[in-house]
């Protein structure tokens, strides 16, 4: 029987490829079903991996939600709220004695949510927490059944995540077929490595965790091997991806500096150790017949900005065309304005182009660009956007890259090019342990100290009972010239979780400061924020009451006080990023974080890193020890993860063991693993469409 079968389903291992309607019993609507849950090829079923009765058995309420683990509510529906506008999920708002929370539905119809969610109906609902823009949120619950069936969840049966027009008997019935019969593969690991970690084969690992055999699904030793395939195949594509990039030559950039020097004189201050190393690596970069694919890795305010002006001096001096693409039109601005004192009386032609420019000048600019009359063209990304042609185009440096994600960076790397250099600059600290896994087809340069003159941002907390001490503390930076931050979680007054709202803060802030107010959110448009911004930059504002939206990158150098209201909402990389919007001027930057009075031991803690450390790199790594790391880059926030069975804060030593051992068989035989590559399908985030 057991041989009938695999003769029926699997011919080869590449039929793991096949779609699922190749199974038995799959027909065109099941399919259909089956693709909302990301399920198309009869690989993608191997990795919807049952989930724990056992764990999900054990309620929380929504005072105890913690962020990156799954946990099983007991809520009550209260609101639907059906955008109809496409990539704009569903969200069903649900709420307990304690607080509230979203629901969140990408790929799910208003009929089946209104179906598993009834209005007003309490319900159980399990799922991963995640924690965004200051809410707490499931998204694409992996279970939701009601109070009535309670007794079900205990059942110590693999139970798998399903969504409309799946029936759980019928679905059970293929995965076990599937699995109970998967191709035999051969071993990619040596003996000795099974041997280290304790792992059994592929087969009989996926066949374990589908069976539920062991019950602690986290820490087991099948879902570890499955995790380190899974960092190790991730790991592998983003080297090929690099050794490509080294391969493609290009040709030498020579130059001696003399523009660089020139603007250097331009400068008030003189480069730190850490900037000129860097600027160094990167000249030898251009310099070299190989591509530069590189990453410079700063906090905020550690001059990041400077680093690419003299290396864009020499590819200018060299006579190639240089592009530098800022994610938003303010911040391109500001980068054009330097550039234009730096280049201060040298002849290069700096252009400035973004979604704002008027049609007549934008029609010139790409003439100009086209005839080599421009050096240097500063915007946002309406500079990659249209066809755009450069006579020589030799470097492009991305500003704030992390706003761009990572298949688009890989784009940006190619369209400039042959003899196209590419420098990304990202204010993000990814924790260490996981720089390789996110930037491992790119050279990386951290800039890691700050500028002599900068003060570290004093951080202080206080109870928001004294929130008006801070009215005096505000008129004590006015008069001494400073500008103020003001930032709120929430657009909108929430009754359950009383988050402030920025509208509700705006007017009672605008009754004390009259003249002086503004404010700042996300509802208003492109052109209005701007305007919003360049009043303040202007000084014609002085008190910004602000949700997160103030941009990354803006020198606003008179804001010396940021206060962030409600700071126990923020992860902890948001507060460092938030506060570091302040102080880039001389003067010594303030952060107040104001709470509520009910802190749990897990903000206290919050708060004391914050206090302790202005290092951001620390800072992300405790951030992602505490709240998971899909909230840090944001993965989750499409719907999407970046890992869909290693978890980098629990198997940190298996990520730790894969960054050696890619360098060990980088250059042996790594091509033993492309089935497993395969498997993981890590291609399609990585590679770019010209592979
Ligand atoms: P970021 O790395 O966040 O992009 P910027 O490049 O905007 O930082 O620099 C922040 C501020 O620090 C700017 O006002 C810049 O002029 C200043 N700065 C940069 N390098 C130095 C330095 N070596 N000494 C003093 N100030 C510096
Ligand atoms: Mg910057």
């Amino acid at each position: 029987m057991y041989y009938i079968l695999t003769m029926t389903i699997f011919k080869n291992k590449d039929d793991l490829f096949k779609n699922i309607s190749f199974l038995k019993g799959v027909g065109p609507k099941l399919s259909k079903y089956l693709k909302n849950k990301r399920i198309e090829k009869i690989n993608d079923l191997l990795w919807h991996f049952p989930y724990s009765s056992t764990d999900r058995s054990n309620m929380t309420t929504l005072d105890k939600l913690e962020a990156g683990k799954i946990q099983t509510i007991k809520v009550k529906v209260i609101k639907y709220n059906f955008p109809r506008v496409r990539n704009l999920p569903n969200k069903v708002i649900c709420q307990d004695e304690f607080g509230k929370i979203d629901i969140v539905f990408f790929n799910s119809r208003e009929g089946y949510i209104r179906a598993v969610l009834p209005l007003n109906k309490w319900v159980i609902i399990s799922g991963k927490i995640n924690f965004y823009k200051s809410k707490y949120q499931i998204t694409n619950p992996s279970y939701i059944t009601s109070l009535d069936k309670i007794d079900y969840i205990k059942k110590n049966i693999p139970k798998y995540s399903l969504t409309e027009g799946i029936n759980e008997k019928s679905y059970r019935k293929i995965i076990e077929k599937v699995i109970n019969n998967l191709p035999k593969l051969d071993e990619w690991y040596d003996k000795e490595i099974l041997e280290k970690f304790g792992f059994k084969s592929w087969n009989e690992s996926l066949l374990k965790i589908h069976n539920f055999e062991n019950k602690d699904n986290v820490g087991n030793k099948y879902v570890r091997r499955l995790a380190l395939d899974e960092i190790l195949s991730n790991l592998i594509v983003l080297s090929k991806n690099r050794r490509k990039f080294k391969d493609s030559k290009k040709e030498n950039k020579l130059f001696n500096n003399s523009l660089g020097k020139k603007i250097l004189n331009n400068l008030e201050f003189k480069l730190t150790k850490n900037q000129e190393k860097i600027i160094y690596e990167i000249n030898e970069d251009l310099r070299s017949n190989k591509k530069m694919f590189r990453l410079l890795q700063g906090d905020v305010g550690s001059g990041k900005t400077i680093v690419s002006f003299m290396t864009v001096a020499n590819v200018l001096e060299f006579g190639c065309q240089s592009a530098l693409m800022a994610p938003t039109a303010i911040l391109a601005k500001q980068h054009y304005n330097l550039a234009k004192k730096m280049f201060d009386r040298t002849k290069i032609k700096i252009e400035l182009l973004t979604g704002k420019t008027e049609t007549k000048i934008r029609k010139k600019i790409l003439e100009d660009l086209k005839n080599g009359k421009i050096d240097l063209l500063i915007g946002t990304h309406a500079l990659f956007q249209k066809k755009i042609d450069f006579k020589n185009l030799g470097y492009i440096v991305i500003d704030e890259q992390h706003k761009f994600g990572v298949k688009q960076r890989m784009s940006f790397a190619e369209k400039g090019g042959k003899n196209c250099d590419v420098l990304l600059m990202s204010a993000t600290p990814i924790p260490r342990t996981m720089m390789l896994t996110i930037y491992g087809d790119m050279d990386v340069s951290r800039l890691t100290e700050k500028p002599k003159n900068r003060l570290p941002i004093l951080t202080y907390s206080k109870p928001e009972k004294k929130i008006n001490d801070l009215i005096k503390i505000i008129k004590k930076n006015f008069s001494e010239n400073n500008q103020v931050f003001w930032v709120c979680p929430l657009i909108q007054d929430s009754q359950i979780l009383d988050y402030s709202s920025v509208k509700m803060r705006f007017e009672w802030l605008k009754k004390k400061f009259p003249n002086e107010t503004s404010i700042l959110h996300g509802e208003l448009k492109q052109n209005e924020k701007d305007l919003v911004l360049e009043k303040f930059l202007q000084k014609k504002t002085k008190l910004l009451v602000s949700t997160t939206v103030i941009e990354v990158g803006i020198d606003f150098p008179d804001a010396n006080l940021i206060i962030i209201e409600n700071a126990n909402k923020f992860g902890l990389a948001q507060l460092h990023q938030l506060r570091g919007r302040v102080g880039r001027g001389h003067k010594q930057g303030k952060c107040v974080l104001l709470f509520k009075d009910n802190l749990s031991k897990n903000s206290i803690q919050r708060i004391k890193i914050l206090k302790k450390s202005s290092d951001g790199f620390f800072i992300a790594e405790e951030d992602m020890k505490m709240r998971g790391f899909g909230d840090i880059i944001g993965y989750q926030q499409s719907g999407e993860k970046f890992f869909k069975i290693a978890d980098p804060v629990k198997h940190g030593d298996l990520f730790d063991y894969a960054e050696n051992y890619i360098k060990k068989i980088e250059n042996e035989n790594i091509d033993k693993f492309d089935f497993l590559v395969k498997l993981h399908d890590r291609a399609e985030i990585i590679y770019t469409k010209n592979d």
